[in-house]
């Protein structure tokens, strides 16, 4: 049945000869958490960054990421996305240009928020806190793992301890490392070994998010052994600075995340199994507030801004559109189905999603069920 589907598809393919061939063989999804568009679009904020109450040293903080110009100033802070994502890829959610990217959800909080990217819808009713509960709604990640081909090839990396839960961790049968959780398994790296060596012997600054950095360089020593072809990682610092009103903190957490993001990059771009067939999708789970000053520190409905995010794409079947300048309107519930039809799949749930990003792929997807 398969192959006569695909031979259905290679005839159909061969009569319209202008076809272009999706070239996405993997999926990495990734959240910076609470970071703002503001940040992202205009760099550091000339208000807080001289702000003694948020941001304690305004000398290191001007030098390390100040230029009069917004595009000097994000250049300085996110540089993989002013650098190469901004070339190669695409950016959404530049509200100066009218082009927005929302939550659907009313919430403006995280666990809402990671919801809905990865089920690709809102449910006000039943997510509503950011309680550990298995999520009732199947996510994205799921769907793919129940799928043949991606079958045991699909994992999750999360600086949150809730990210299990979101994703439903038992349910799903999807791979998830989330909180202060080790690197588990047989054939541990020198890597694994030695990371989970440190991560009990340094001071958590939070109790139920770990620095970053451990998330990512276990999620690498993953990607390394395993070859996942659906890969999620959850950053989270960016957002526990942000409520601990360390703006400068917050600032420099964006830019080693804008690294690390780098980093994987680099390393999939030096890997057969990724090189030239790998899309990265990143966004948020929420935005913060603006005005009052301090709203910055927050996010839920009674900031206002709270529901405004962004979105980014890289790969081999993105347009190099770079940031979009036109007036438009996407929401966080498209993210699901726009990560599965760059693997030629049609995602579906019981509630209705959200549309693929039409113009994030060059491809006029062909969806294989
Ligand atoms: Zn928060």
């Amino acid at each position: 049945m398969k192959y006569f589907a695909i031979l259905l598809l290679l005839t159909v393919s061969g009569l319209t000869q202008a076809q272009t061939t999706r070239k996405t063989e993997n999926i990495f999804i990734i959240t910076l958490d609470g970071f703002r568009w503001q940040e992202l679009f205009s760099g550091a904020d000339s208000a807080l960054i001289q702000n003694k109450t948020y941001t304690h040293d305004s000398l290191e903080m001007r030098s390390l990421f100040w230029m009069d110009s917004p595009e000097e100033r994000r250049k300085k802070l996110m540089p993989f996305f002013w650098k190469t994502l901004a070339s190669e890829g695409q950016l959404y959610g530049n509200r100066n240009f009218n082009n927005n990217v929302n939550c659907s959800n009313t919430m403006w909080f995280s666990y809402p928020g990671y919801s809905e990217i990865l089920c690709g819808f809102a449910d006000d009713e039943r997510i509503s806190s950011n309680n550990k509960i298995d999520n009732p709604n199947i996510t994205v990640l799921e769907f793919l793992n129940k799928n043949q081909r991606y079958k045991g090839k699909v994992a999750a990396f999360a600086s949150w301890d809730v990210i299990p839960y979101v994703v439903n961790e038992k349910r799903s049968g999807v791979f998830v490392n989330g909180g202060y959780e080790l690197a588990t398994g047989k054939n541990l790296s020198e890597r694994e070994i030695f990371l989970n060596e440190l991560q009990p012997k340094i001071p958590g600054h939070w109790g139920s998010v770990r620095q970053d950095a451990f998330t990512h360089y276990y999620a690498l020593e993953y990607l390394k052994k395993h070859q996942p072809k659906v890969m999620y990682i959850s950053y989270g610092e960016t957002d526990d600075f942000a409520h601990d009103g360390r703006y400068d903190q917050y600032l420099k957490s964006a830019y080693r995340t804008d690294q690390f993001i780098q980093e994987l990059w680099q390393w999939a771009q030096s890997q057969p199994a990724y090189k030239n067939k790998t899309t990265f999708l990143i966004t948020t789970d929420h935005g913060r507030g603006t005005v009052p000053i301090e709203t910055w520190k927050n996010h839920g409905d009674e900031v206002p801004g709270a529901d405004q995010i962004w979105f980014a794409v890289i790969g081999p079947d993105t347009p190099p559109l770079g940031e979009q300048k036109v007036a438009g309107q996407l929401y966080q519930n498209q993210v699901a189905k726009t990560a599965a039809a760059f693997l030629g799949v049609e995602y579906t749930n019981e509630t209705k999603v959200g549309e693929a990003i039409g113009t994030a792929s060059r491809v006029k997807l062909p969806v294989v069920k």
